[in-house]
């Protein structure tokens, strides 16, 4: 049960507070009249909890006409909107893959992936024939590899089971890793199910347009009370997009362009900030929870052919790479050997971490197994996720092997090219410039050494 109120300004400007349990409108239970709760217009509070979550049957009609008339003349031309309508599980195809794209980063950054995903596995059972690294190659740089992942495995199943998309919410959200949202925008666009979507952009829309204040996280509420009365019966799959882009162009989070909006007319927002307050005071704003702190010491090991400094800038680098574990932060993905640290530590601390965690798991000893031509830190670098604040102590190791190990050794050339987490593409591009700045000076400085050594 939610511990949230929910807060309505009444018609004369003060607010209405209940729980957001009472108004959940799944079991349609009529909440009991409250003894003495006439508000100063004589009105019963309790209906006006009951007009929060229904639309009337003149608001659906005008709000439906007035937002698909609009969106016919402003839709964004996108290309996952220019696929053929009678081609459903093409559509059906490329609906899940940007859907899927959207939730990651915006629309302007998703164009470039969504087409170069669409031409190297056109369809479905194209999908269906990658590998992981190869999705996770085409995924690098729009974070949390997991959805990735769970495009593949969709597909896989998809094709393994009836080789055709399902066409409803119910048997969409039986495929690996599509939930309700996907379900209904997959269902809607695609095969004209007559579904509501909610994305956080539909919530603020209807939160605004029915002037609730509620936790927009509370999509349930939204959902089932408020955008299932909207979607038009016609065009729900255009009636769906219609509302998401007014949220995204219109309708957005602080600065929304109400002279503009095609349901200015039916929005109780609008009309209770004309009495004070703001359109944006609804919804309410969800407190983020705190991101926590992490530290790591992160080392590019480079295998050297050579036993010098000199030599090695002519010989063949390989790089090594640790996949990461199947499950959690980054599942399955390919990184520089990195040791999580109990606490931010200094470098005596991070190299023992390193160093231990190159013993026990490649069998990497300076002592023993390797030769250390160089080592150096590189620098530290902040990488943000949602809920964590990692710093990573990068340093740059360049051993020569003394013995045969195994271990996922990448050439040089292919590094670039592999599907690394932009963490892993930043601390590369950091070694790349320190080696750019100080190794070459180095270099020359030994070179020019030798040469004097020579001379005398
Ligand atoms: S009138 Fe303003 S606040 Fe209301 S729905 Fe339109 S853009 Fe949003």
């Amino acid at each position: 049960m939610s511990k949230n109120p929910t807060t309505r300004r009444l018609k004369n400007g003060t607010k209405s507070s209940t729980n957001t349990s009472e108004i959940t409108p799944i079991k349609r239970k009529r909440v009991a009249k409250p003894k003495n709760t006439l508000n100063n217009e004589g009105h019963n509070q309790t209906d006006d909890i009951e007009d929060l979550l229904k639309f009337n049957d003149k608001e659906i009609a005008d709000i439906r006409a007035s937002l698909l008339g609009w969106y016919d003349k402003n839709k964004r031309d996108l290309p996952w909107r220019r696929l053929n309508d009678d081609d459903g599980d093409k559509k059906a195809y490329g609906v899940w893959v940007s859907e899927v794209m959207l939730q990651q980063t915006r629309v302007a950054t998703v164009i470039d992936y969504y087409d170069r995903w669409m031409k190297k596995w056109p369809s479905l059972h194209h999908l269906s024939l990658a590998s992981l690294e190869e999705v996770n190659e085409m995924w690098a740089g729009l974070g949390y590899y997991r959805r990735a992942r769970y495009l593949l495995e969709g597909a896989k199943k998809i094709v393994e089971d009836r080789g055709s998309f399902p066409r409803t919410v119910s048997s969409l959200m039986k495929v690996p890793g599509i939930g309700d949202y996907t379900a209904g925008a997959i269902a809607s666009i695609a095969f004209n199910e007559v579904v509501p979507v909610v994305d956080g952009n539909v919530v603020r829309v209807l939160a605004r347009l029915k002037a609730i204040s509620t936790n927009p996280k509370d999509r349930v509420t939204v959902k089932k009370s408020l955008a299932g009365q909207l979607v038009d019966p016609f065009r729900p799959g255009e009636f769906n997009q219609a509302l998401m882009e007014l949220g995204a162009t219109i309708c957005t989070p602080s600065s929304p362009s109400c002279s503009e909006c095609p349901v200015s007319v039916q929005c109780h927002a609008l009309s209770l900030s004309h009495q004070g307050g703001l359109v944006t005071d609804y919804p309410q704003k969800v407190v983020k929870t705190k991101q926590r702190n992490e530290f790591s010491a992160v080392c590019v090991v480079e295998i050297s052919e050579s036993r010098t400094l000199l030599e090695g800038e002519q010989g063949t680098k390989r790089y090594l790479l640790v996949k990461r574990p199947n499950e959690g932060l980054l599942a399955g993905l390919w990184e520089f050997p990195s040791v999580l640290l109990r606490q931010d530590s200094e470098i005596s601390v991070r190299r023992k971490a390193i160093d231990d965690f190159l013993k026990v798991s490649f069998n990497l000893d300076a002592k023993k197994t390797c030769k250390v031509i160089l080592r150096e830190e590189v620098g530290e670098y902040l990488h943000i996720f949602s809920h964590i604040r990692l710093k990573m102590y990068v340093e740059y190791l360049i051993i020569n092997i003394k013995g045969s190990l195994v271990w996922k050794c990448v050439e040089y050339k292919d590094l670039s090219s592999m599907g690394l987490t932009s963490g892993v593409r930043k601390v590369y591009t950091m070694v790349q410039k320190f080696k750019e700045n100080s190794l070459i000076t180095d270099t020359a400085q030994v070179s020019e050494q030798t040469k004097s050594r020579k001379r005398r």
